[in-house]
């Protein structure tokens, strides 16, 4: 068998195993925007048998045959190959190292530890859902033994969501982090103008949600989603799904929250604008799919922070909000609604938090998590600890598990290590951010042209068409020319949010 011969078969299977996922997602989508609450249980056998053939076809006897004739003949094959040929040895191993029962017993338990999660929660009762957590762990640690990294069990978690990043590389980026920041934020914090935004904030009343839909459509197609390639419907937590050419985008309204709804949504179209990027011909395979969780969250929060909380983006399009809202915004002065867009109040709610704090959020998880999986801090000490970190890191200290280690879902269902990539998205936007001002200075006069087109063929160019190509670190590394760093989001907080609170 020729190299392309085995390389054209490995991907025609590889891209089979891609759409059954899609499918997966796309019955997941339909679960949270319109299935009726009697087709539950139906839905669920569809999520099994379709999770059962997806394995199939993901451990397939044939694929381990292929990615053995490629990888003998490396040498030989193209850089894209290769990337391809990695990719799917890593989804392969995944898919083969795991013993069926393991996996088995792994979705039965994440499945369990969610309602119990759910149970605890309300009942502030993290006693009730230690075990839960104990028993998530170990399973963590059995998975990196069968993949082999049973010495660095963190590292394997990390690893899930954005390939080769290790604890060592995040604990570096979020000392020098939290160095910066704790400082910036008690300044804020204890600037008066702090107090004006809430209040601000209090007087968005009122916005009918129809016109918040029709504004929000209108904001993010000027973005450059692609309606003819997606859509955005409602839901009750927002998030995007599907790829290519269908996306599927969702929000949720509150007539007396209106920035929430709008800034969701230009969130989800910051990920919904990098997946109709991806190479089409390739989705699928790492030519087509996107580079880890930590670069989804850079395109997400680079439009709704750096682009839609600036001053070029409101010159365009407060005039269009006036006119749809006139009696709601009539007392809101320019500068008012400025500050709104830009509130910064310290809570101690992870997804509550304004985009300044919210970082200290995640940096006080990834530290417990290090922890945890080092054998430094028992899971029964995890309260404590929260509210000890939780008062070095916000400035606050929980008063109930409830508002502290109970808040998040992730752990319930072990998805430990996911955390972290949302305040490295933050940093990597910020990082592509100054990179993109220095090569359009402008860029703000453009976004108060309405014209975004600039920045999004940018990304397109230099982020998206890269699939899955280079891992977060070296695609910062190629796009910027520097290796990745907090200062570029220290800088770009001190700039934007200390001329708002610290004139
Ligand atoms: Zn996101």
């Amino acid at each position: 068998m020729t190299i392309d011969a085995a390389f054209s078969e490995l991907t025609t299977r590889v891209k089979r195993v891609h759409t059954l996922g899609l499918i997966g997602e796309l019955l997941g989508w339909d679960e949270q925007v319109n299935l009726p609450p009697g087709g539950a249980e139906q839905r669920a056998a569809q999520h099994a048998a379709l999770a059962e053939a997806q394995h199939e076809a993901a451990s397939a006897a044939r694929l381990g045959e292929l990615l053995l004739e490629l990888e003998q003949q490396d040498a030989t094959l193209s850089a894209d190959q290769r990337a391809v040929v990695v990719q799917v040895r890593r989804d392969f191993d995944r898919a083969t190292k795991l013993p069926a029962d393991f996996v088995r017993e792994k979705a039965a338990q994440g499945s369990r530890g969610y309602h119990a999660w759910a149970r605890a929660k309300a009942a502030d009762n993290f006693a009730g859902y230690a075990p839960v957590l104990e028993k998530n762990l170990e399973l963590a640690q059995c998975e990196a033994t069968y993949l082999g990294r049973g010495a660095a069990p963190y590292d394997a978690m990390l690893d899930k969501f954005d390939p080769g990043l290790t604890a060592a590389a995040v604990e570096k980026l979020f000392t020098e982090l939290k160095r910066d920041l704790v400082p910036l934020v008690r300044a804020i914090t204890a600037s008066p103008v702090a107090a004006q935004a809430r209040a601000v904030n209090a007087k968005l009343r009122g916005f009918p949600v129809a016109d918040q839909q029709a504004f929000l459509r209108e904001v993010t197609a000027a973005l450059g989603f692609d309606y003819t390639r997606g859509r955005i419907d409602v839901s009750l937590h927002p998030f995007c799904s599907g790829t290519g050419g269908d996306v599927r985008m969702t929000t949720r309204f509150n007539v007396d929250a209106p920035l929430d709804a709008l800034f969701s949504s230009i969130h989800e179209t910051g990920h919904g604008l990098y997946e109709q990027g991806l190479p089409v011909a390739d989705l699928g395979t790492a030519l087509g799919i996107h580079a880890g969780m930590a670069v989804h969250e850079s395109q997400s929060r680079l439009w709704e922070n750096q682009v839609a909380r600036s001053r070029g983006f409101w010159r365009h399009f407060e005039p269009r909000w006036r006119a749809l809202f006139p009696m709601q915004t009539e007392a809101l002065s320019a500068e008012e609604l400025y500050l709104a867009v830009n509130a910064v109040e310290p809570t101690l709610i992870r997804v509550d938090a304004d985009e300044v704090t919210y970082n200290l959020h995640i940096v006080l998880r990834f530290e417990l998590e290090k922890k945890l999986f080092a054998g430094e801090l028992a899971v029964r000490d995890l309260p404590a600890a929260w509210r000890a970190a939780s008062r070095e890191l916000v400035g606050l200290e929980p008063a109930t598990d409830r508002e502290g280690v109970l808040q998040d879902v992730h752990w319930s269902d072990g998805a430990f290590g996911y955390f972290p990539s949302y305040c490295l998205g933050n940093m990597i936007a910020a990082q592509l951010w100054y990179r993109a001002l220095a090569l359009r200075p402008a860029l703000e006069e453009d976004f108060a042209r309405g014209d975004f087109s600039w920045l999004l063929g940018w990304l397109r160019t230099e982020v998206h068409s890269h699939g899955r190509k280079f891992s977060a670190l070296e695609l910062v590394r190629r796009v910027t020319g520097e290796s990745l760093s907090p200062q570029p989001l220290v800088r770009y907080l001190r700039e934007r949010y200390g001329a708002i609170y610290l004139r």
